[in-house]
């Protein structure tokens, strides 16, 4: 129970409620002393009617035995601690139990004889009396103060009065403190501290994959608060399910258009890698394309060594085919002479467009003899290829191969003076750079 909210609100209420009872009993315990007090006292003075003739004839009789006889009939009474009869002069003609002198000090009769109480008075030990006169009236109506007599009585007496009362108010006290504390422990255990406990656990057990799965009920009678908090709660697990769904949903829309864009930006740079590199006339690689390709294979072979042949070819007289038929038809004869270059060379061979009616084949692992023998071929093609509108057309071949240590610059250089001679030497002829 320790550190529950029952524990708590049981220590409040009973706080209060201890306090609460204690005012009351302390109240009801007063009250009750007070009354039997006043009962005493007019119990007391209801003595002048039932001893008050007897004391009084038997001092008009100077009767010593009869007044003894009724002063103890007095002091038997449970209510009386003492009393005392004294004479017209106030002297003291006997006593009987405690009384007090005329000092006021306490005395106890013993022996006919009055002893003086040395005992120290107690705690409800306060005396008080009550004193009458003896007053005899004889036949003719004259009256006699013949003397006085005093009964006494003391808290201690009240207190013996009250004692059962007070018993029986201080264990119902305690009888109903007591049962209302299980009572409350009771029911605010099952009103209060289980439906939290079974509150607690579930919400302990809720995470992002089951929130929602179930409802929680809550086991207590009735309708209050914590039936309401259950709503709200079994309300927030469904809303959070639902964002959880949705945000799910929304993810995975996510991923899938991620990955559309993904693929379509794959797609778009393989295009336009596709279109940086190619020559929009012919379809062939472009001058970059080309220079890109050379660059790459002239270090591989300075790098690990093997071989690179280039063929430079230039169209023959491309210029007066031109002039005679126009420009749209020498742009059909480049890209006819580019589908035989595209088609005649090897796979592994890299076919471009060099720059205006000039193409060039880079040939990988090939010599110069290899590359001459392949561009011989493809001069054969070319020069027995009726072209549309122009008829026949024929190329001129410079075919170069890189030398040991040779920069790729001096290569395209050498190829281009082999083109140079194939020209000198009268066209549609290919011509092998006289180093290799
Ligand atoms: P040679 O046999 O000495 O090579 O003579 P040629 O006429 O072929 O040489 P020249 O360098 O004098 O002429 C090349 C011509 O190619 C000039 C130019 O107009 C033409 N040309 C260059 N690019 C294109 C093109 O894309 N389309 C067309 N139709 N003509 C082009
Ligand atoms: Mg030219
Ligand atoms: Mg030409």
């Amino acid at each position: 129970m320790n550190g529950s909210l029952a524990a708590r609100l049981l220590r409040i209420i009973f706080g209060c409620y201890f306090l609460v009872t204690l005012a009351v009993t302390c109240a009801q315990l007063a009250a009750e002393y007070r009354h039997t007090e006043l009962r005493l006292t007019a119990e007391i003075e209801a003595m002048r009617h039932t001893f008050g003739p007897g004391i009084t004839d038997a001092l008009w009789r100077f009767n010593g035995e009869v007044l003894g006889g009724i002063l103890t009939g007095v002091k038997a009474l449970p209510i009386v601690i003492g009393v005392k009869v004294e004479d017209e002069q106030g002297k003291l003609l006997r006593a009987a139990g405690t009384v007090t002198g005329a000092d006021g000090q306490r005395l106890t009769a013993a022996g006919g004889a009055l002893v003086p109480d040395t005992a120290p008075p107690g705690m409800f030990d306060r005396v008080f009396s009550r004193g009458f006169d003896a007053v005899h009236v004889d036949e003719a109506g004259g009256r006699h103060r013949v003397g006085r007599w005093t009964v006494y009585s003391s808290q201690r007496v009240v207190l013996r009065q009250v004692e059962y009362g007070f018993l029986l108010i201080l264990v119902n006290s305690v009888i109903k403190t007591l049962a209302l504390w299980f009572i409350f422990l009771f029911v605010i255990r099952r009103a209060l501290g289980q439906p939290l406990r079974q509150m607690s656990e579930f919400v302990g057990q809720l995470n992002i994959d089951n929130i929602g799965d179930r409802e929680f009920t809550l086991k207590a009678r009735g309708r209050h608060e914590l039936h309401l908090l259950t709503d709200k709660l079994n309300q927030m697990a469904g809303t959070l399910r639902r964002s959880v769904a949705e945000n799910a949903a929304l993810y995975k829309e996510l991923q899938e258009m991620n990955r559309t864009l993904e693929s379509q930006v794959a797609e778009r740079t393989s295009e336009l890698r596709r279109v940086a590199s190619t020559d929009t006339l012919t379809g062939l690689h472009n001058r970059r394309k080309l220079d890109e390709v050379l660059t790459y294979e002239t270090e591989r072979v300075q790098r690990y060594g093997g071989e690179l042949a280039v063929v430079l070819i230039d169209i023959d007289h491309f210029k007066l085919t031109n002039d005679t038929y126009g420009h749209p038809v020498g742009d059909r004869v480049l890209t006819a002479v580019a589908a035989i270059l595209g088609t005649g060379a090897r796979s592994i061979d890299s076919v471009g467009r060099w720059g205006g009616e000039e193409f060039m084949v880079v040939c990988p692992q090939t010599d110069a003899g290899g590359a001459a023998a392949l561009a011989e071929q493809l001069r054969q093609r070319i020069a027995a290829a009726e072209f549309p509108v122009a008829g026949r057309k024929t190329c001129s071949f410079g075919v170069a191969a890189l030398a040991p240590g040779e920069s790729l610059a001096l290569l395209l250089v050498r190829a281009d003076t082999a083109l140079y001679r194939a020209k000198q030497e009268g066209r549609n002829k290919v011509i092998q750079d006289a180093v290799n």
